[in-house]
């Protein structure tokens, strides 16, 4: 079922759903259904499974390097198809630009019509590690938004170079993601929006935002984006900190804010035992007051672990 299907039927609950990332190549997925099984009681319709894009890694091959490209992260597709037999869930696959030509993505799409996978999440993608901005792959797309159009002329038989007549067509509900405190190569986050507003026009079904710490900044996101006429449901994307080591983590790499109090709490913690605490009760709170304000669902950045979301969503569920 489509996500925004889940969502005009729970009659105005917020749902509960998470994020999860596949396991490093070669470990059990007997691991991630270890993590999964814990969060399934509070019933999620909707379960998002990353993509990772691929990376160069160096083979010492006797003292010289070998450089070759590789996915750490593969089975994206295996996993929401096992999860969804398993758990009777929804899955939502991440499709990428990067690292994908427009045909492997025609092909990956195919596979998740022939699966049974209504929903699929339209990214762009990171630069590879050592690129400093975004490079197309050859044959791929540039913006998420090029890809929200390719997923909605396959969802009306418009395959990249055939027209295929079938009444067998996708119909993919398509999410994207929204960026509370800007995406970090947007000029403004006024420019960012306009551009959410392109995917939107495009055929963005949903948005999904950036994690955020301080829930102004999604309630002002939410009303910027409802002036510019997106009207589509907002769905805020939150993480509880975990380690002291994303003080500096997350915003380096998400381009977030940690409010100050937060910031006060986790540097008084004597070990990151104390740091899961805090994360988990400012999560809470922030949960409580997203929910109040009658979010339509809470998408939570598992990250491999669930003991500290399955703490959340037992205090607001
Ligand atoms: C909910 C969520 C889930 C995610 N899941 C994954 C994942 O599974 N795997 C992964 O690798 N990454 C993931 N990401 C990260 C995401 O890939 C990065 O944030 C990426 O840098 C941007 O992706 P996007 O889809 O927002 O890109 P886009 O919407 O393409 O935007 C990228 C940038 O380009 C600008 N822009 C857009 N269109 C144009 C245009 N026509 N002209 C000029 N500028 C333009 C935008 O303002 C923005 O600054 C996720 C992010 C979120 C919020």
């Amino acid at each position: 079922m489509k996500v925004t299907d889940h969502i005009k039927n729970s009659d105005g609950e917020t749902l509960f759903s998470f994020e999860i990332i596949p396991p490093v190549k070669g470990r059990s997925i007997q691991e991630l259904y270890n993590n999964i099984d814990p969060l399934m009681e509070f019933e999620p319709p909707f379960v998002d499974v990353t993509t990772s894009r691929e990376e160069y890694i160096y083979i010492d091959r006797d003292g010289l390097l070998d450089k070759k490209l590789t996915r750490m992260r593969p089975g994206t597709l295996g996993i929401c198809a096992s999860i969804k037999h398993k758990y009777d869930v929804d899955t939502v696959p991440h499709v990428l630009c990067g690292g994908f030509t427009k045909e492997e993505t025609e092909y990956l799409l195919v596979d998740c019509h022939y699966l049974g996978i209504d929903n699929v999440m339209a990214l762009r993608g990171d630069a590879m590690k050592e690129e400093k901005y975004f490079e197309p792959t050859r044959g791929g797309h540039q913006y998420a938004s090029d890809l929200v159009k390719q997923i909605q002329s396959m969802n009306r038989g418009n395959y990249l170079h055939e027209v295929i007549e079938t009444d067998n067509c996708a119909n993919f509900c398509v999410g994207v993601a929204g960026y509370p405190e800007k995406h970090m190569e947007a000029p403004s986050l006024k420019s960012d929006l306009k551009r959410l507003k392109e995917k939107v026009e495009l055929g963005a079904d949903y948005v999904v935002t950036q994690m955020f710490f301080d829930n102004k900044k999604f309630f002002e996101f939410v009303e910027a984006a409802r002036e510019m006429g997106i009207t589509v449901p907002i769905i805020p994307g939150i993480k509880p900190i975990a380690v002291k080591r994303h003080l500096q983590l997350l915003p380096q790499v998400f381009r977030v804010d940690i409010p100050e109090d937060l910031v006060e709490a986790v540097e008084l913690c004597k070990n990151n035992k104390e740091v899961r605490q805090v994360g988990v009760e400012w999560c809470i709170q922030q949960s409580k007051e997203l929910k109040e304000a009658g979010v339509p669902v809470l998408h939570y950045y598992s990250m491999g672990k669930s003991d500290n979301i399955k703490a959340i969503a037992k205090e607001v569920f």
